[in-house]
């Protein structure tokens, strides 16, 4: 066991100590079977919600409808979920009430892969009635149980199975995959910003092409917001190599290969600053592209986007990224932004005795260039010496 679930130990062993059943589920196992690094550790016990409130001294109810506390230990939060099945599943989407069971069994049987229904013990014993082990080793993502069952209880799950394609570079089984091509269409019952998680997961993916292939193969596209005419510039994307390192990235590299703006964003009701930072990166991507390389004027603009628009730029040019010699040019600018200017509005309201107007911008936006390309030092009397000359010059014309 590695250090991480060392330290979760002391959890399990205080749930036992009371009496109950405890052991680390889901992801974490997966990824600690694969030797990947692991995520947040979740922990599946017999103990309802409420014992596992008076037996940990910190705890936050964060789901207890579905049997979830979290549980703080030594500054670290573990999700601790009560064995469950779900309840009667609704218009395709995850059950709104559960029913705890008292069998690990049954909880791992409610998971939607094989890979991520395997249990491990206080010892390090792999509990796996489902395949989950075999799945690994044969690098293939299946269900647990029927197929079309369980995209018919839960429609997510087939986006589910294509980020984790994304993320591991494993296969789907034929069954699963059949399934996918059969009930792609149950996705339109599934609330955007649930699939947006997965699809975000699925951006960031190393296997990333893989699983746009995927999408293109089951059809599934065609239900994903704004995408079903877009399959030419899907498979465009699936070109694409580099490993985004950022979601903003991710999105602002898929934006700009699906020929997404703001109106195609907001179907996937992704929150508004998030999209601000997209569209900004769209636009610099278009302005760099179309002067064929970064300029003083393009890296004092696009200031602390420049590695996330540098790294599109060499993807989708499949070239290196010039990320650090970037930085340090932008640092060598001389000014950063307008507030480092030595010279303000009222300096020069002051200085022409004028009252302010458009002038006055279009003012302090010829000083920012000229400093930018240093035609005049940033020094607030050069500055001043400079304005005047320049007006003078405006007015001689
Ligand atoms: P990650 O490393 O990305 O967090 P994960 O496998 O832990 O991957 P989570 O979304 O955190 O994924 O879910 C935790 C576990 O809960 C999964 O491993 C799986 O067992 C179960 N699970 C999550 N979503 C579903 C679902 N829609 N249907 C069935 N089981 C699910
Ligand atoms: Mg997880």
């Amino acid at each position: 066991m590695n250090e991480q679930f060392q330290q979760a130990l002391s959890v399990i062993e205080t749930l036992k100590r009371h009496g109950h059943e405890a052991y680390f589920v889901g992801g974490a196992v997966r990824d600690y079977l694969l030797q990947r690094p692991i995520g947040d550790i979740d922990i599946a016990t017999s103990a309802h919600p409420q014992e596992v409130m008076s037996i940990f001294p910190k705890t936050v109810p964060v789901g207890i409808a579905h049997g979830t506390v979290m549980v703080i230990e030594r500054g670290v939060s573990y999700e601790v979920t009560t064995f469950r099945k779900e309840g009667r599943y609704e218009d395709y989407r995850r059950p709104k009430d559960v029913t705890f069971v008292s069998s690990l069994y049954e909880d791992l049987q409610r998971r939607d892969f094989t890979m991520n229904a395997i249990a491990m013990n206080e010892h390090g014993d792999i509990i796996d009635p489902f395949g989950g082990t075999e799945a690994l080793k044969q690098r293939i993502i299946e269900t647990v149980g029927d197929a079309a069952e369980r995209f018919n209880e839960d429609a997510l799950r087939m986006m589910r199975a294509l980020r984790f394609v994304s993320q591991l570079g494993f296969s789907l089984s034929t069954k699963t995959k059949q399934a996918i091509i059969q009930y792609g269409h149950l996705l339109q019952h599934i609330a955007v910003e649930r699939i947006a998680v997965e699809f975000e997961k699925l951006l960031l993916g190393p296997f990333m092409s893989k699983a746009i292939d995927l999408l293109i193969e089951t059809n599934l596209f065609c239900y994903l917001p704004e995408l079903a005419t877009k399959k030419k510039e899907l498979a465009q994307l699936a070109t694409y190599s580099i490993v985004p390192t950022h979601r903003t990235e991710a999105w602002a590299r898929f934006a700009f290969v699906v020929h997404f703006h703001q109106k195609e964003l907001k179907k996937w009701k992704l929150p508004n600053h998030f999209i601000r930072d997209i569209l900004i990166c769209l636009k610099a991507l278009e302005h760099i592209r179309s002067l064929s390389d970064w300029t003083i004027d393009t890296l004092y603009e696009y200031g602390s986007y420049i590695p996330h628009i540098e790294r599109i730029r060499a993807a989708l040019d499949h070239d290196e990224p010039h990320v650090h010699l970037l930085l340090k040019q932008w640092e060598a600018l001389p000014i950063h932004n307008r507030k480092e200017l030595a010279i303000n509005g009222n300096d020069l309201l002051i200085l022409f005795e004028r009252k302010a107007g458009p002038w006055l911008a279009e003012m302090i936006e010829n000083i920012e260039r000229a400093v930018l390309h240093r035609e005049v030092e940033n020094e607030k009397e050069k500055l001043k010496e400079w304005a005047v000359c320049n007006q003078r010059r405006e007015n001689n014309c």
